[in-house]
């Protein structure tokens, strides 16, 4: 398989001091002070590049919460106003990347839903044209690398250069331990194929649950992605989305010291 990827390399548009990305934040902007709350927190650490947190989410049934949606980019500003991070959102229309970038997100993802949809990938990518700023592209929901490639292809032929790779997974038929099967092949094909593509890991969405975590993620980082994004909500136990596979600030950074590749880098 051939690809037409022209990357800028992430460590010439992030600067991570040599260690993983790490990128960390609630699943769901849920209130300001759960936002807020959970930025201080995580930008205490010391160990997290940039603040995570869906604004609309992309329920797999309807009667859900489907996100908090425009409001959340007030509290977005608020949070990076008051830590310093960076902040990041999942964009799956048009409309969306607009209201992003108008509130000043430093980085957008797309998430496994979309990526499957080529019409909703090309629609988000017209809507980048002439727009310089960093997009992540979750693997699509089902095992097809084309597809992943295909989404990377098309942001990147919009002119979006500071481009990278998110694993989180992919759907199984069969029970397994994992909420999506890491089929670890697919990633490692693409990091073959794209050697300057930035992969980062997905171990929240992976696991579904907080306990195999640290497993993943220490998998990843022995496989050389280049970072992590990990669900951390100030009080998992009342999340409104994927509460079972979310951490608390301090898990998290407790969870990051444990890391191999993290200690030796640092
Ligand atoms: C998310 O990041 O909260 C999310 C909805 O992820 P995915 O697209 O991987 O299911
Ligand atoms: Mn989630």
């Amino acid at each position: 398989m051939k690809h037409t990827l022209d990357i800028i390399p992430l460590q010439d548009w992030l600067n991570t001091d040599g260690k993983p990305l790490i990128i960390a934040g609630p699943c769901s902007a849920e209130t300001e002070e759960q936002l807020v709350s959970t930025a201080h927190l995580l930008a205490n650490t010391g160990k997290v590049n940039v603040l995570r947190a869906g604004i609309w989410k992309p329920r797999t049934r309807p009667g859900e919460f489907e996100g908090i949606g425009s409001i959340g980019l007030e509290w977005l500003k608020r949070a990076k106003a008051e830590t310093g991070l960076l902040t990041a959102i999942e964009v799956a229309t048009a409309k969306h990347v607009e209201e992003a970038l108008a509130a000043g997100v430093d980085i957008l993802w797309i998430g496994a839903r979309s990526t499957a949809n080529p019409f909703t990938v090309q629609e988000i990518a017209d809507a980048l044209v002439g727009v310089d700023i960093p997009v992540l592209i979750k693997n699509p929901v089902n095992p097809d690398i084309s597809l992943w490639l295909g989404a990377l292809e098309r942001i990147n032929r919009a002119g979006i250069k500071k481009i990278g790779a998110i694993h989180r997974g992919f759907s199984s038929y069969e029970k397994t331990a994992f909420r999506n099967e890491p089929m670890w092949d697919l990633a490692i094909q693409l990091k073959t194929l794209c050697p300057d593509l930035p992969v980062i890991n997905d171990p929240s969405h992976i696991c579904g649950n907080r306990e195999l975590i640290p497993y993943i993620s220490q998998k990843a980082l022995d496989m050389d992605m280049q970072g992590l994004i990990i669900e951390s909500h100030i009080d998992p136990s009342v999340a409104w989305t994927d509460a079972k596979q979310q951490v608390t600030p301090a898990a998290l950074s407790e969870l990051l010291d444990n890391l191999a590749a993290r200690q030796a880098a640092s």
